[in-house]
């Protein structure tokens, strides 16, 4: 077992087994083993591949999204235009520079804010962003934000905050936790401490014995507190990542290392653990604050965005092989084999009225 390992076995040597939830905190953020904090997992070289760093075409539609949001808003200034949980910043360098291109106004009013929890990769993105020449900003938080309107994105932001997970255990709903096996290797346990029956989403409640189901409360903190900011403030919001758009039961928990599925336990702190975002649950969290919310897949959002034509234009002054990585640049971020289909995206606004990219609103 890793250090990491070492370290979450003495801790449940001593306090006993701990939730699904903990063991993900621990491993993606320990100060001195987590996975984000000690590591920059993207790239060929890491771990995985994020829509950004396939290509430059997915930030620039994004920025294209940022514009006409903050045109609907009615074109407030000073706004600020934030990512959360930046990554390499390799996506906010593609928005400020296609920002500057087609809304000097919007580029020349805003300041640009980052909100990352990992000081490792704020380093990372400082170097990447310092060209731009933009004012930008970096949190810990978004409560630190400055109070005006806001134009926030995230890419692969909520499947990185930890979930609990439930299992239906002798007719009733526990807390799935990690403990030691009889040989001190970690592994599943349901727990045993009564739950909450309301913790249970309704529409699972009676699913059958072995069964599990996902709830993520930090997720929905996050979103409350995103959506609490645009409600009082105005502004929009857009949020990609894998997930599902209707709830259901089932076990979505993966580490990935390597660009290869392993088991959870293999590798503590140095495989990415994540679960498919439940957006049904946040798009209630986001209408409860009064907001409206429209919902599509990567590929139909891009695509109406107009991901053909800028790959298009960017293949015209390309020779064949260029044109041929473009194209292999479209079908990853868009088609049903790629990312298009798996992952999905999230609009929010405080105002109302259609969105480039989606289709009505609901
Ligand atoms: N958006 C990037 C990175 C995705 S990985 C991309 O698409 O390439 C998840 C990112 O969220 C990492 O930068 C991680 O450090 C950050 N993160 C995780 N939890 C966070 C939190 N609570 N607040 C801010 N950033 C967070």
């Amino acid at each position: 077992m890793n250090r990491l390992g070492q370290k979450i076995a003495r801790l449940i040597q001593s306090s006993g087994p701990i939730s699904v939830a903990d063991y993900m905190m621990i491993c993606l953020f320990d100060p001195d083993d987590g996975y984000y904090t000690t590591r920059d997992p993207f790239g060929a070289g890491g771990d995985f591949v994020t829509a950004p760093e396939v290509s430059q075409m997915f930030g620039e539609l994004v920025a294209v999204w940022l514009i006409s949001a903050w045109q609907a808003a009615g074109r407030p200034l000073p706004v600020t235009i934030a990512e959360i949980g930046p990554g390499r910043g390799t996506m906010m360098r593609d928005v400020i520079r296609t920002i500057g291109k087609i809304e000097p106004e919007l580029a020349s009013g805003a300041s640009f804010a980052l909100v990352e929890a990992s000081p490792h990769l704020v380093a990372r993105q400082k170097a990447a962003l310092a060209a731009t020449g933009a004012p930008l900003f970096w949190y810990d938080t978004i409560d630190a934000l400055p109070v005006r309107p806001l134009l926030v994105a995230c890419n692969e932001l909520f499947d990185a905050l930890p979930f609990r997970q439930f299992i239906r255990h002798d007719g009733r709903w526990t807390e799935r936790c990690v403990a030691l096996d009889e040989a001190g290797s970690l592994q599943f346990v349901a727990g045993t401490a009564p739950l909450d029956p309301d913790a249970v989403p309704e529409q699972s409640a009676d699913a059958d014995e072995g069964s599990i189901v996902e709830v993520a409360p930090a997720r929905e903190a996050l979103m409350v507190q995103i959506a609490d900011r645009l409600s009082a403030h105005g502004g929009a919001g857009l949020f990609f990542d894998y997930g599902h758009l209707q709830h259901g039961p089932g076990d979505t928990f993966q580490a990935v290392r390597q660009h290869r599925y392993e088991g959870i336990f293999e590798h503590p702190g140095e495989a990415d653990l994540t679960s498919h975002v439940d957006f049904a649950a946040l798009a209630a969290t986001a209408r409860s604050r009064g907001l409206q919310v429209q919902m599509a897949t990567q590929g139909d959002f891009l695509v109406g965005m107009g991901l053909l034509e800028r790959a298009g234009r960017l293949g015209a002054a390309l020779d064949e092989a260029g044109r041929a990585g473009i194209a292999a640049d479209f079908e990853r971020l868009a088609g049903p084999d790629g990312m298009g289909k798996l992952f999905k995206v999230m609009a929010i606004s405080a105002f109302r009225g259609p969105m480039p990219g989606f289709g009505s609103a609901h």
